[in-house]
Formats: structure tokens, C-alpha cells, sequence
């Protein structure tokens, strides 16, 4: 899952195998991340995906032993060894997450609920901070499985947060940005779904293709669509918005381009004039 941190990203910053750290100087900390995807499978195709060698799939089984070990070292190390003052900046020093993200779509493993236990049991062993937050990053397409929203109950007691992909409200939006012919109504139900489960935020890539930004037809999609969810009691914790920090790794790369701050600011008052939090984020 391309995310929203622009920082540091380094898979192999650590040299395991499902376990890599991301560290921000903008937000302080540093974020403990998950890869399931280790195969780079997504089952959608977005034009700005930063994976390399991205194969339409879903994450490989997992090795859940080594999962564990590797996720309960690398937190020990970061708790009480020195990684932290040998490999991360002054004022970064600090966990701030653990984010289930990754090279594809995290919810397509199996073993999705159990990855959610284990993290349970190890915040618990090491008692971390109850202030570290359990991310998942998702393109929300599999959150109408019965053990994704197991493991999504699961996270609203692990100071969870879900980061709901929703780059366009239309089918053709979404077909020509995330390579998906999901039905709207299918997004909204499972969108529905994960924030009666969890605090959910919509994150959402807002920029240029082919020279153009966003239309107005594609921000009077989305803003109809987060009205109808407000109309119906459906409240997401807000919008986090983006724009292309890094290059794409798909074949359409050349056709993209950032947005200003101006184009960026100018959508965000549009979704805040809903009464939606907003934060941009670069
Ligand atoms: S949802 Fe899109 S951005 Fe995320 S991994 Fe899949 S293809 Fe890449």
C-alpha cells in the first residue's frame, strides 16, 4: 500500500522480512511497518502505485512464527536496545505507530485477524504505550469479509485507526485511477462497515494526470458522496489528503504530476466546508 509517509521508507530498513521501519521527521516518530504483500500482489492497480513489480494477487501465506519473531525483536530492540540512536534522528526517537501497510492489499492475507491478535498479545508483552496507534493502511475492498472485520473489532481496542483508500467517488474515477471496477455502492458499504468497526479516515490521492487536476466533476463526486455518507449518520474521522510525493512505479508514471498547495488547499476547503476535518499532508 503506497501511504502517506513521505519520509525515509526503506523495506529492508531493518533486513526482515515482513518487518521495516518508516521514520518521520514531519510527524516525530517512527512507524513500525507490516508487510503481508511480500509477493508485491494488490488485487487493484492504482496509476500511482510506488510498488515495484506490482502482480495482481493477494498476499502469499504467511509465516506467522517468523512474523511473531520478527515483530516482537524488532519492537525490543527499538524499546531497550540502541537502533534508535544509532539509525534514527534526534526528535524522531519515539513510536508512534504500528501500520499494517506494505507492498499490496494487507486485508487479502489469510491470516489477516491473526496479525491483529499478535500485535494485541505483543503491545500487551511489552506493554507498549497505549498512545501507539494500530494503523491499517486498505484499500477497504476486502472489509466486507466476516475475518477482516474480526480483526478491524480487534483494532478499535488496539488505539486503532483505519485509512480507508477513496482516491474518486465514481466508477469511472475509480476505473481509471485505481484499475478497478468495484461498484460505488459496493465502496460505500464497506466503508460503512469499517467505521462502525473502527475509527476510519478516508485518505485520498488528489493529483494531476496528463497535465490536468482533478475535474469538477470529480470533486462534485466526491464531496456528493461524503455528503450522503453525513445525511446517513455514516461519519469517517476525516480526510486525509495527498498528493504525489514520490514517483509512481506503473507504467503511467510519466502521465502524472503533483498538485500545489494552492490546488490542494483550494479541495480541502471545499471538503472541510462539509464539516470534515482535513489534513494535507505532502
Ligand atoms: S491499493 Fe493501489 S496503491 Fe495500494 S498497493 Fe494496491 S495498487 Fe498499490
Amino acid at each position: 500500500m503506497s501511504d502517506l509517509n513521505a519520509a525515509d521508507h526503506s523495506r529492508d530498513s531493518a533486513g526482515l522480512r515482513y518487518v521495516y521501519l518508516v521514520v518521520s521527521r514531519r510527524a516525530g516518530g517512527v512507524s513500525v511497518g507490516i508487510n503481508l504483500n511480500t509477493n508485491n500482489a494488490c488485487n487493484w492497480r492504482c496509476i500511482y502505485c510506488q510498488v515495484p513489480d506490482l502482480a495482481r494477487g493477494s498476499a502469499p501465506p504467511l509465516d506467522i512464527a517468523l512474523l511473531e519473531q520478527e515483530l516482537r525483536g524488532f519492537l525490543h530492540e527499538l524499546l531497550h536496545g540502541d537502533f534508535m540512536q544509532r539509525r534514527v534522528p534526534e526528535g524522531a526517537r519515539r513510536i508512534n505507530d504500528i501500520a499494517l501497510s506494505g507492498n499490496g492489499e494487507p486485508t487479502s492475507a489469510e491470516e489477516f485477524a491473526q496479525v491483529i491478535e499478535l500485535i494485541a498479545r505483543l503491545r500487551e508483552e511489552l506493554q507498549l504505550d497505549p498512545a501507539i496507534k494500530t494503523v491499517l493502511i486498505t484499500n477497504g475492498s476486502l472489509i466486507y469479509r466476516a475475518s477482516v472485520q474480526q480483526g478491524l473489532r480487534r483494532m478499535a481496542q488496539l488505539n486503532g485507526e483505519v485509512w480507508f483508500k477513496l482516491d474518486r467517488a465514481s466508477e469511472a474515477g475509480m476505473a481509471r485511477v485505481n484499475d478497478t471496477r468495484m461498484s460505488l455502492s459496493k465502496v460505500r458499504e464497506n466503508l460503512a462497515s469499517a467505521i462502525a468497526l473502527c475509527p476510519t479516515w478516508l485518505q485520498t490521492c488528489w493529483f494531476a494526470l496528463d497535465g490536468e487536476p482533478p475535474g469538477n466533476q470529480d470533486e462534485n463526486d466526491y464531496l456528493e458522496f461524503l455528503a450522503s455518507l453525513l445525511s446517513d449518520g455514516i461519519r469517517p474521522q476525516g480526510v486525509l489528503l495527498y498528493t504525489l510525493a514520490r514517483p509512481s512505479l506503473q507504467a503511467e508514471a510519466p502521465r502524472l504530476g503533483a498538485l500545489t498547495a494552492q490546488q490542494m488547499e483550494a479541495f480541502a476547503a471545499r471538503i472541510g466546508a462539509l464539516g470534515v476535518a482535513v489534513k494535507i499532508s505532502s
